[in-house]
């Protein structure tokens, strides 16, 4: 479902990813991990072009993202266009972003109304449903301030959510939140995964990659050093930098 080939990309004089493959699979969840810097939040941005890349090409669900083909060229979409193409691709940061001034509700109401066009009345019953799922339907009249860091993050999951994503991408979604909260942020997208999302993760969470992910990358100064089987990966990892940064981690 995602696909990246010899995918680069500089700022300046920094090579942040320097020709990386990758293949998500349509109901795969592929956690990646590595150290800071190695070019992670990049990749993810570089997925809904939220970063132009420099080389190489991103395609989500067989759509070149950011691009159209014209012949041999690949010409930039406008911005309606790349703005109709993220709204297939959730993603949730470390900081949760959601509108301060907005209720729960209203958070998750919003995107649908305004990018989809979806009628009030349908996005708000949706919203509810999303809600419920996430475990905070008794709050939708809150403001995102009133709530903890691990429900807001779960408002972030759900408003996500709401826009219908093909896939999700997750940026460190818990490393904002005190050790007592991530436990029920992790619950959220554990169900999310069982219930077939296909989702890309950055995290430090090496459990939930072991129980949850299908497939464990590990990146290094920009580049895939090593993919494979979760377990495989941490308890046999086949590259020497894999294993130096899983025993600061583990
Ligand atoms: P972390 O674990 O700390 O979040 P990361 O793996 O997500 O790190 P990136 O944020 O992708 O790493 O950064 C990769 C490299 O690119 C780093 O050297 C970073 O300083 C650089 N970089 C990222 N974004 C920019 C930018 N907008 N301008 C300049 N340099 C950038
Ligand atoms: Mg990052």
């Amino acid at each position: 479902l995602v696909e990246l080939k010899g995918v680069r990309k500089s700022f300046g004089p920094v090579q942040a990813l320097r020709g990386v493959d990758l293949t998500v699979e349509r109901g795969e969840v592929c956690c990646l991990i590595g150290p800071s810097g190695c070019g992670k939040s990049t990749l993810l941005r570089c997925i809904n072009h939220l970063e132009r890349v420099d080389a190489g090409e991103v395609r989500v669900d067989g759509d070149w993202i950011g691009y159209r083909r014209n012949g041999t060229k690949l010409v930039e979409l406008p911005e309606r266009d790349i703005a109709r193409q993220r709204a297939e691709i959730g993603m949730v940061f470390q900081r949760f972003h959601l509108f301060p001034h907005l209720t729960v509700l209203e958070n998750l109401v919003e995107a649908p109304c305004r990018v989809r066009g979806e009628p009030r009345d349908e996005a708000v019953e949706r919203a509810r449903g999303l809600l419920d799922r996430v475990g905070l339907a008794a709050r939708e009249d809150a403001y995102p301030a009133q709530l903890s860091g691990g429900q807001q993050q779960r408002v972030a999951i759900a408003r996500a959510l709401a826009m219908r994503p093909k896939v999700m991408l997750f940026d460190e979604p818990t490393s904002a939140l005190d050790p007592e909260l991530v436990g029920e942020v992790l619950a959220t997208m554990r169900d999310l995964a069982a219930d077939g999302m296909t989702m890309l993760v950055v995290t430090h969470e090496i459990g939930f990659a072991r129980e949850v992910a299908g497939t464990l990358v590990f990146m290094d100064e920009g580049t895939v050093v090593e993919r494979g089987d979760p377990r495989e990966v941490i308890a046999a990892p086949q590259h020497e930098r894999t294993r130096s940064f899983l025993s600061k981690v583990l």
